[in-house]
């Protein structure tokens, strides 16, 4: 058995109950084969070993009342993954699903995609299997200032800057923001995606779909092709989708499907984006309302068909992982889809990403297609620590300038690794090697 086949039987061995955190572990591990290959002295340092071990978990009980005085009790988690290159960095997602596997396998993505950025940040992920959904905001206030009650002992500007994620936007972020200054009486840059009068960077809250749509540009320009009159079918409803929506359209394109767990909708003349903002940030309402509200809308309850049967140019899966399945990639290439770009993380399962790669789909994988927004946190940190505020034009240009420099360095590294045109190995190659070459330099950590 070889070195990566004995990591990877070592982390079944004793994370066997994690199947996401495997699951991602085997993709990067699998993609890395060239680089253990050529580099033995990443063997001799066991780095793949260190890698895959977490360098702390916290998980922690989050005590909250309802408005009628009932009290429950959720589990909130902090993954610190890796700091070798920088202060730990990832969201906190606030959702039923979560446990320690799924907190784990969005850890160690992270590290890889915050290396790709090219800024100094290390990896981490957190929250808690708490649902905000139908919540009031006095109760989501609540947990708010319970989870950052026990979540600020282990963070700070200088050690660990949560951000957001599923369940955990704006209104969650001034809460646990709030909760944070009241306890430690200190005013500093502990979590991104503020509120632009108190520390918040503009762009940062469509820095994820921007820069999704930015990578997904610069893949079809080098293909000779643009977004320009493409038709793109997409998932999700969140931060990631609304904002892959607003740069799509700008860019010329037409999305023309969206989704929430209930179902999706499909708007042959285009998704009427304005209306989404109502329904999902100022309603906090469900998505089917759309298809009542916009004439030749359609509406389709979550269990049957899925967004993918839409025939489309471009996918993009912006919801959750393992939402794209083998039996979806095959109906989208069926369909003549001719570009994939992963806005949630991991939403193709492997089955999908295979059939993607058979069929010479252009393919910008998660960790360098979302990793627009930890960018984006990452000059929300830069400006904190320089107590400045950068213009709009100015943040955008560096997201985009971003996205355009992790395009290219996974191509690089794809074709160095002998792999041309396999954007997901070279994204885990140049992550990797990054991530590898600080640890041996900082000795046994
Ligand atoms: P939001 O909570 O804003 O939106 C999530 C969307 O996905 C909602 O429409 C939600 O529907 C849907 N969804 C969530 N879970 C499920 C599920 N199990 N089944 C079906 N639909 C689901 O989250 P974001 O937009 O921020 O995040 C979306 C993805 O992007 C996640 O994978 C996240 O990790 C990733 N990401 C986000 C970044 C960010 O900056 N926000 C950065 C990088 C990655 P409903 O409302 O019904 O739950």
């Amino acid at each position: 058995m070889n070195y990566i086949e004995q990591t990877c039987k070592s982390v079944e061995r004793r994370d066997g109950c994690e199947p996401e955190f495997i699951q991602a572990v085997k993709e990067v591990l699998d993609s890395i084969r060239p680089v253990m290959e050529r580099n033995k002295h990443y063997v001799e340092a066991n780095i793949l070993d260190r890698i895959v071990e977490p360098e702390r978990v916290f998980m922690f009980r989050v005590p909250w009342q309802d408005d009628n005085g009932k009290i429950y009790v959720n589990r909130g988690f902090r993954v610190q993954f890796n700091s070798a290159i920088g202060p730990y960095k990832g969201g906190l997602r606030f959702h039923p699903s979560v446990n320690l596997g799924i907190i784990k396998f969005l850890g160690f993505e992270q590290i890889f995609k915050n290396a790709l950025t090219t800024l100094a940040m290390g990896g981490a992920k957190g929250g808690a299997d708490f649902d905000p959904k139908g919540k009031s905001d006095n109760e989501v206030m609540r947990f708010c200032q319970s989870f950052m009650t026990e979540l600020q002992r282990h963070i700070g500007a200088d050690t660990d800057v949560p951000a957001g994620d599923i369940g955990v936007g704006a209104r969650e972020i001034g809460f646990m923001y709030g909760q944070y200054r009241r306890l430690r009486n200190e005013v500093t840059g502990v979590l991104t995606g503020k509120g632009l009068g108190w520390g918040g960077s503009l762009v940062r809250t469509q820095a994820t779909g921007y820069g999704l749509t930015y990578i997904v540009e610069e893949m079809l320009r080098d293909a000779g092709s643009s977004i320009e009159g493409q038709t793109v079918v997409m998932s999700g409803s969140g931060n990631v989708a609304i904002y892959a929506v607003e740069k799509v359209h700008q860019l010329g394109g037409k999305v023309v499907t969206m989704s929430d767990s209930n179902g999706w909708i499909h708007d042959p003349d285009g998704i009427k984006l304005d209306l989404i903002k109502d329904i999902k940030e100022t309603r906090r309402s469900r998505i089917k309302e759309y298809a009542s509200e916009v004439k030749g809308a359609a509406y389709t309850e979550a269990g049957g068909d899925t967004v993918w049967t839409v025939p489309c140019d471009i996918a993009m899966p912006n919801a959750t992982q393992n939402e794209l399945n083998g039996d979806d990639a095959r109906i989208l290439i069926k369909n003549g889809v001719k570009a994939v770009g992963e806005g949630a993380n991991m939403p193709s399962t492997p089955e999908a990403v295979q059939i993607f790669q058979n069929a010479k789909i252009l393919f910008a994988p998660a960790k360098a297609a979302n990793a627009g927004g930890v960018a984006t946190s990452g000059l929300e940190m830069s400006q904190n620590s320089m107590r400045t505020r950068w213009s709009f034009e100015e943040t955008d240009t560096k997201l985009r300038a971003i996205m355009q420099g992790i395009y290219k360095q996974c191509k690089q590294s794809a074709e160095e690794y002998g792999c041309s045109g396999n954007l997901i190995a070279g994204a885990n190659i140049a992550g990797f090697i990054k991530v590898a070459d600080a640890m041996v330099a900082q000795g046994l950590v």
